[in-house]
C-alpha cells in the first residue's frame, strides 16, 4: 500500500479539505500514474454535495485526470514509464457481460467508477483525481496525444467524451443541424467537437454573454433561451439537441425545436424529475434519450480525433486550495470553461 495525498469531501455540507488515504499495491496489470492535472466536472460537485443521494464519504472527487506513468506491472504492454496518460470516469468493469463485447462497458452494471464507487472486490472505496497519484488497470488508461497542451487535455476525459459519444451515435456531421444547450464545461466541448465533425452548430445559452466565445470556438449560431422569440424562430430546426444543463428546465420547449425524427439527448442531470408531455413527442416522431460518457475504445478514438483537430478544453488553471471557491463559481455558471487543478500545488 502507498499513501496518497488529496482533497476530500468528508460530508455533503462541508468544504473539501486535505486528506490522506491508501492506494492499492500495483498488480501485474496495473499502471501507476503521477497526477499532474485534474479537471473539475459538475458531477464532482453533485456527488461531493450528495445531490444524487448516492454519495459515500470521505470522497476524493475527480475523473478528468491527466498524468505521467511512474511504474507499470510486469504484464503491462501498452504503457511505459514517462508516458502521458489520461483516466476518465471508470477504472474497471466486469469481464463477462455482453456490453463489453460491443464496447459499451460504460453501461455495464459491473462498472467501477473512478471515485464514489467500490473496486471490483465489492468493498474497497475508489478515490479520484484530486490526489497525487492513482493506480489503474491497464485497460482503463488512455494515451494522450503528445502535441496537445497537457493541462487542457484533462477535461477531455469526461467533458470531451460525454459530448463526442452522442455526436457520433446520432450521426452529427455535414448537413446535420446540432444544438448544444448550456455553454459550460460539457457544452463548450460539444461546440468544438460538433464543429470539427462538420455539423452546423447552434448554442442555446441562458444569455448572449458568452456569444463571442461560442462563435470563436466553432458555433455557427448563438441564441439566448431567456428570449421567448428564440423558441419561435428555431421551432422545428434541429436534427439533434444535446442538453448539458443540470437545472430543471422545460424539456418540452426544447423538444419543439426538433425536426421530424429529431432527438433531444439528455446529458446534464437535474436533481428532480422533469415532466414531459406526450404531445411534445408525438407530432414530429421526436425522441428524448440519454447518454453517459463513452467506452474506453471510444474515449481513445475521441482523444485521437482531438489530436488530429488540435482540440482541447478552454481552461482556468487553479491551485488545489482554490477548489471550494471553484465549486461555488461552477454552480453560478461562472467558469470559462473548465477549472483544472494544477496538482503540483497540492
Ligand atoms: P457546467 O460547467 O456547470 O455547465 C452547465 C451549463 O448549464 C452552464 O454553464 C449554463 O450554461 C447552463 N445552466 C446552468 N444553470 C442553468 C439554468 N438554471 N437554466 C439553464 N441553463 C443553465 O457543468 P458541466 O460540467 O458541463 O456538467 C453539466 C451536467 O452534465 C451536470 O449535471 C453533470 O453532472 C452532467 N454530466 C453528465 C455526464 C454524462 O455522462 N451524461 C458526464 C459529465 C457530466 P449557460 O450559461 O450557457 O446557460
Ligand atoms: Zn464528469
Amino acid at each position: 500500500m502507498a499513501l496518497a495525498r488529496g482533497y476530500a469531501a468528508t460530508d455533503a455540507s462541508k468544504p473539501l479539505q486535505p486528506f490522506t488515504f491508501e492506494r492499492r499495491e500495483p498488480r501485474e496489470d496495473d499502471v501507476v500514474i503521477s497526477i499532474k492535472y485534474s479537471g473539475i466536472c459538475h458531477s464532482d460537485i453533485h456527488q461531493a454535495r450528495n445531490e444524487w443521494g448516492n454519495s459515500m464519504f470521505p470522497m476524493v472527487p475527480g475523473h478528468e485526470i491527466a498524468g505521467i506513468v511512474t511504474a507499470v506491472g510486469s504484464k503491462v504492454s501498452k504503457f511505459k514509464v514517462g508516458d502521458r496518460v489520461g483516466v476518465g470516469c471508470f477504472v474497471d468493469s466486469c469481464t463477462t457481460c455482453a456490453s463489453r463485447d460491443v464496447d459499451l462497458e460504460q453501461y455495464m452494471p459491473g462498472l467501477v467508477a473512478t471515485y464514489n464507487g467500490v473496486e471490483a472486490d465489492g468493498k474497497t472505496p475508489t478515490q479520484g483525481g484530486y490526489s497525487d497519484h492513482i493506480v489503474v488497470k491497464e485497460g482503463y488508461v488512455l494515451s494522450i496525444p503528445e502535441h496537445l497542451p497537457f493541462e487542457a487535455t484533462a477535461p477531455l476525459l469526461c467533458a470531451g467524451i460525454t459530448l463526442y459519444s452522442p455526436l457520433r451515435n446520432w450521426g452529427a456531421g455535414p448537413g446535420k443541424k446540432v444544438a448544444i444547450v448550456g455553454m459550460g464545461g460539457l457544452g463548450h466541448m460539444g461546440v468544438k467537437l460538433a464543429h470539427a465533425m462538420g455539423a452546423d452548430v447552434t448554442v442555446l445559452s441562458q444569455s448572449l454573454s458568452k456569444k463571442e466565445d461560442g462563435l470563436k470556438l466553432g458555433a455557427d449560431h448563438y441564441y439566448a433561451t431567456s428570449d421567448a422569440e428564440t423558441f419561435k424562430t428555431l421551432a422545428g430546426t434541429f436534427d439533434l439537441i444535446l442538453c448539458t444543463v443540470s437545472a430543471e428546465i422545460d424539456w418540452n420547449a426544447y423538444l419543439g425545436l426538433l425536426k421530424v425524427d429529431g432527438t433531444l439527448v439528455l446529458l446534464g442531470v437535474p436533481e428532480h424529475p422533469v415532466p414531459v408531455h406526450a404531445f411534445s413527442l408525438i407530432p414530429g416522431r421526436r425522441s428524448i434519450a440519454g447518454s453517459m460518457i463513452g467506452s474506453i475504445k471510444e474515449t481513445q478514438e475521441m482523444l485521437d480525433f482531438c489530436g488530429e483537430h488540435n482540440i482541447v478544453s478552454e481552461i482556468e488553471l487553479i491551485r488545489m486550495d482554490q477548489v471550494n471557491e471553484a465549486y461555488e463559481r461552477v454552480t453560478k455558471s461562472d467558469v470559462r470553461y473548465r477549472f483544472v487543478i494544477d496538482m503540483a500545488t497540492l
